[in-house]
């Protein structure tokens, strides 16, 4: 069992910081996660969060602690995934409002080096990003963005004792709506987002491949947070249209990770994910 930070990211407007992670070689058994935060990577490390469970992130909230979040502050977090009697704590990670796309684990950074490397130049890219990530943000809410439901794929959780075989460690029979076939029981995590639906893909063809071949791929772009996953999925809300996400690249602009690019594939009416009931899911994600 390991646990990993994989997204740390800013809302300076809002004043908050998103944390993300995931969970390799995960237990069978519903885990519960326990977030941490210090301003040195040594700690003393404040407990933020407790016992959360069927999540894969935590908004970190500034408003009560004036001053702590600013442009010229570096903070540190770490994770600790607890199961069955068993605790095991990520690396810190540390957000120095700067220009790398994802947090950067503490043992591959020296402390004084990150220290020098403060400059007014930072401070300028830090600024930018943060106008440019705003910029994008307005846009979607104003003006472009479509409501949809981010369903997360379950990598880690309970096993699904319907359609799961752990001896063979695969499934064995396929249309299960207790796991929607990704053999952890729920499937999915659905997170409230807003995408902006892009033109419709180039149909790819060669010289070498006879007649035309149709590919049915629809792009969106999002937020750069949630990391957003292969093989997750994205609902629309407001047609219902499914989609599987085939890959994911990240949009930079100077070095900036601005936005997530999505390209995935529209799911068959009769798959079993349209089991999931979108209806009940209020609320926006707001970061
Ligand atoms: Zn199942």
């Amino acid at each position: 069992m390991k646990i990993i930070i994989n997204r740390v990211y800013p809302n300076f407007a809002e004043q908050k910081m998103y944390i993300q992670w995931e969970v390799e070689s995960p237990p069978s058994v519903e885990a519960t996660f326990d977030v941490f935060r210090s301003e040195s990577p040594t700690g003393g490390f404040e407990q933020i969060a407790s016992n959360l469970r069927n999540t894969y992130f935590y908004v970190d909230q500034f408003e009560n602690t004036p001053g702590f979040f600013s442009l010229d502050r570096s903070i540190y977090y770490k994770v600790a995934i607890s199961c069955s009697g068993e605790r095991v704590e990520s690396n810190p990670v540390y957000f120095d409002g700067a220009i790398s796309a994802d947090p950067m684990e503490q043992r591959d950074v020296d402390a004084s080096y990150r220290h020098m490397k403060r400059n007014q130049y930072d401070k300028q890219l830090r600024l930018l990003r943060n106008k440019l990530i705003l910029d994008f943000k307005l846009g979607l809410e104003k003006i472009y963005g479509i409501s949809a439901i981010l369903l997360k794929r379950k990598r880690w959780g309970t096993r699904c004792g319907l359609c799961y075989d752990p001896i063979a460690n695969k499934q064995i029979k396929s249309h299960c709506d207790k796991c929607y076939d990704t053999t952890w029981v729920g499937g999915y995590i659905p997170t409230p987002i807003l995408v902006h639906e892009q033109k419709p893909m180039p149909i790819q063809s060669g010289k070498d491949i006879p007649g035309p071949i149709e590919i049915k791929q629809t792009s969106f772009s999002t937020l750069y947070f949630p990391k957003i996953n292969y093989d997750d999925i994205i609902a629309i809300r407001y047609n219902n249209t499914r989609y599987h996400i085939k890959s994911v690249s990240d949009t930079y602009i100077r070095t900036i990770p601005i936005h997530q690019t999505i390209i995935s594939e529209i799911i068959p009416p009769d798959h079993i994910v349209y089991k999931i009931d979108i209806d009940t899911m209020e609320g926006m994600f707001n970061v």
